[in-house]
């Protein structure tokens, strides 16, 4: 199959891309505006594959995106582009309504006309899989069930209002003009090659640097984490064997609260790259002496959680990693990859693509 994801240059588009070429010999064509959170360095290894191209693009932008569906002719179209980071939302929701509800907009006409003009066999395997999150969903008590694919929306932030808004139109063109999509809301993903602005990489960074490591309110904020190749699975899985018009929920049954989750990887960090002891208590030579309260986000969600029953007896999937394997081989990737982690944090990335090479 000849796969276009949107967003390919981004954390999970990187990692997706990355298994639908090397594990499931899937062709893919990249289209990513290449915002600050997109990094063509991190598909620096796939440039040379005979199934890999890129196109830079705005999803905003419906006839670019048309013409680069009429050149490369895709079979599916996985939808991860948008503004992903929802304290970014807070601070300048705009760009969140343009990307995820405008360009989401453009890119379903884009892909009607698409669809309806193709014929045969082509056009009885096409599919275009919209890539959403749990947030729509709101927040949970701490004693309700998890969300499910019939749980009610109810998002708070710009981010998932947006999300949200972006998940009843991908169901408008599939009721109104046939157009046939699926639907997939997973938690929290963590993994190789995140943008240092959420929280693992965060909490890695600061603790090489010897920073204070924040936290919001007083860490009892609770989430599901998904290690990220999981969820690349687990889209390729709907993909290929998903029912067209129906929604899948993914998760990781690893439900923390913040503070947990900041208290594992400090330990690993203790583990991995021990901080100097140079005149330091046990306790203070602990990574974990660098947590910092910080006041809350304003609307913060209390609790997400998944039931993912569905993509498992349907669709036979599951995670592989668990918590301990998983935050394990990401604190390595973090330690053995810090230059590229250093290159973001120094602008480096972004000024390579000013100079049109893009590859770090
Ligand atoms: P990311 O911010 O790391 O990457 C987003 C990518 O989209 C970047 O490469 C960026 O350049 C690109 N992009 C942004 N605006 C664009 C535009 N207008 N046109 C074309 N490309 C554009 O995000 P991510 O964490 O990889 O998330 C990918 C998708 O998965 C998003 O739709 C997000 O809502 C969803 N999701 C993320 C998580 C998570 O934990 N990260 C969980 C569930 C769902």
């Amino acid at each position: 199959m000849k796969i276009l994801v949107t967003g390919g240059a981004g954390f999970i588009g990187t990692n997706l891309t990355r298994y639908l070429l090397m594990q499931c010999n899937h062709q893919v064509v990249v289209y990513d505006k290449l915002t600050y959170a997109g990094n063509r360095g991190s598909l620096s290894d796939l440039e040379n594959h005979p199934g890999f191209q890129f196109v830079q693009g705005d999803v905003c932008d419906g006839d670019l995106f048309a013409s680069v569906l009429e050149q490369h002719r895709p079979n599916a179209i996985m939808h991860l582009a948008a503004e992903s980071h929802v304290d970014r939302s807070i601070d300048g929701p705009e760009a969140f309504i343009q990307t995820n509800v405008v360009g989401t907009f453009k890119l379903l006409n884009a892909a009607k006309s698409y669809y309806q003009q193709l014929e045969g066999a082509d056009k009885d395997r096409f599919r275009l899989l919209h890539v959403s999150t749990d947030e729509v969903f709101g927040s949970l008590a701490m004693d309700a069930p998890a969300f499910c694919e019939s749980t009610a929306y109810d998002p708070h932030s710009p981010y998932s209002a947006s999300k949200a808004s972006s998940d009843h139109l991908v169901r408008a063109w599939q009721d109104t003009y046939g157009l046939p999509v699926l639907i997939t809301n997973c938690s929290n993903n963590y993994g190789p090659f995140q943008f240092p602005e959420k929280l693992i990489p965060v909490v890695i960074m600061k603790c090489l640097r010897s920073e204070s490591i924040p936290i919001y309110g007083k860490g009892e904020n609770i989430r599901d984490w998904l290690y990220v190749e999981d969820h690349a699975r687990a889209l390729e899985r709907v993909l290929d064997r998903g029912q067209v018009g129906e929604t899948y929920a993914i998760g990781g049954d690893n439900e923390l609260t913040n503070l947990e989750l900041v208290q594992q990887i400090c330990s690993l960090m203790d583990e991995l790259r021990p901080r100097s002891a140079d005149g330091k208590s046990p306790e203070d030579s602990r990574y974990s002496s660098l947590i910092t309260f910080v006041t809350d986000r304003p609307g913060h969600d209390m609790r997400y959680a998944i039931n993912a029953s569905k993509i498992k007896q349907e669709l036979q999937w599951a995670p592989l990693q668990n918590a301990e394997s998983g935050f394990r081989q990401t604190v390595k990737w973090y330690l053995d990859n810090s230059i590229w982690l250093e290159n973001i944090l120094s602008g480096g990335y972004q000024l390579e693509r000013i100079g049109g090479v893009n590859v770090q």
